[in-house]
């Protein structure tokens, strides 16, 4: 009987705090509505980037400008609380071996301004455009329902539930384009971001977020996947001579925005299975995170768990029997309305949270304590110490040590975990966990 009251009090105390409004918005999403926009998209026969701009019914002009359209009306609902527009480059023919003629690479953009910080940015990414076999081919059909009518149906979809709530920071979904012939509208809107001086809190790259039947013949509406690049590819060699002596190899900021979502999606939605894949991308393929990791941006791509190659930049046809192609009836939306909840609420939460702090060292050597101390931030109303295992994918040990800016864990051993910080308002949002970045001595 004392055995199952302490277990009980540690249940208690180690569930996170939740908050009824993560719940309404994962209901609130609608698979009715996803199904609807992948249908759509897929009629307007190709989406790709250098398709026909001029027709009202298809190419890609006539895709983005719906698009638009729709990001339009969904801000008429909100009292025009989204800023809508296009944002574009010029791409050409020369010098890119996949571009067929030079062309813009438009990408749609609707953001939902911040109350308190509006120059901070969560990002929500699907893309508007489409392939054939050939990605040079721009006339043959290629409805992309999966690859990535679904991800772009799931950002509409998100600006539709999160728009009617306000939040602290800014939210952006956005339609990119371009993704299929060289990463060029997510390279555009990071340029985009940094020239604005966006301090981007990270990106939720979605591409390919309805399939559930693999490849391999597995089915499962349950896991989908976050990968996230280890460390960011810009950091310097002093960075990475440190790295060596006091770890930090599997903790970068994009790994910290994956095990952000891991977390949100365990505390929330128990029923999915989030699988973090310490990669960048899948094997050798890409996605329209990493220009943003690029820059130095928090970037993840957020898709299904088994994918199935002949729904996938595929002609239309039939071969030995196998039907191939990126046709509708093979996105299962009640898969799709789950990923889309997974970013919503994941924005939501991020969007209400204070900003992380920037600076956080850390110091303990041969002692048996350890000793954190980090800048504060406006808005919050005090900081929790994470920490794990060195082997742990996951933070799994915190305390929450209220509005102070330094504090030490006494007993623990700074030798055998990792730790980080992360900021937390006075209802118990939190920010992205920050590995420490300075030693102190
Ligand atoms: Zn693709």
């Amino acid at each position: 009987m004392k055995a199952l009251f302490l277990c009980l009090i540690a249940v208690t105390t180690i569930s996170a705090q939740t908050h009824q409004k993560i719940y309404d918005i994962i209901d609130t999403v609608s698979e009715e509505r996803l199904r609807e926009d992948v249908k759509t998209l897929t009629e307007f026969g190709t989406r790709n980037t250098f398709s026909d701009t001029i027709s009202t019914t298809r190419g890609i002009g006539a895709a983005r400008r719906w698009i638009k359209n729709e990001f339009e009306t969904i801000s008429k609902d909100c009292e025009n609380c989204l800023n809508v527009f296009y944002q574009k480059d010029f791409v050409t023919k020369e010098g890119n071996r996949r571009v067929p003629h030079d062309a813009w690479v438009v990408n749609v953009i609707a953001i939902q301004k911040g109350t308190t910080y509006p120059n901070r940015y969560i990002i929500m990414s699907g893309d508007i455009d489409s392939r054939a076999s050939d990605t040079m081919d721009f006339t043959t059909d290629a409805p992309g329902a999966n690859d990535n009518a679904s991800g772009m149906a799931g950002a509409i979809e998100a600006a539709r539930v999160l728009s009617q709530y306000k939040f602290e920071s800014s939210i952006l979904y956005v339609g990119l384009s371009g993704e299929e012939q060289g990463l060029f509208g997510g390279a555009g809107l990071a340029k985009y971001a940094q020239d604005k001086g966006w301090d981007i809190i990270g990106i939720l790259n979605n591409d390919m977020i309805g399939n559930i039947e693999g490849i391999d013949g597995v089915i499962d509406n349950r896991t989908f996947r976050i990968f996230s690049e280890p460390v960011p590819p810009n950091e310097t060699q002093q960075q990475r001579t440190a790295r060596r002596f006091y770890g930090g190899e599997v903790d970068g900021i994009s790994r910290q925005l994956a095990r952000y979502v891991h977390n949100t999606v365990k505390t929330y939605m128990p029923e999915m299975n989030p699988m973090m894949v310490y990669r960048l991308d899948r094997f050798g393929r890409g996605g329209h995170h990493r220009p943003f990791n690029d820059l130095g941006f928090p970037g993840i791509r957020i898709m299904e768990a088994h994918e199935n190659y002949t729904q996938q930049h595929q002609d239309i046809r039939t071969e030995n029997g196998i039907n191939y192609g990126d046709t509708f009836e093979h996105v299962n939306f009640g898969y799709a309305k789950k990923l889309t909840a997974v970013n919503a609420i994941n924005m939501a939460s991020l969007a209400s949270a204070p900003p992380a702090p920037t600076t956080v060292a850390i110091g303990g050597i041969v002692e048996a304590s350890v000793k954190l101390k980090w800048n504060t931030v406006d808005g919050a109303k005090g900081y929790k110490i994470y920490w794990r295992d060195t082997t742990s994918p996951t933070w799994d040990y915190s305390r929450y040590v209220g509005n102070v800016n330094e504090f030490s864990l006494e007993g623990i051993v700074i030798d055998n975990f990792y730790f980080g910080i992360a900021s937390v308002d006075k209802d118990g949002f939190e920010s992205v966990i920050v590995f420490p970045n300075e030693i102190m001595r």
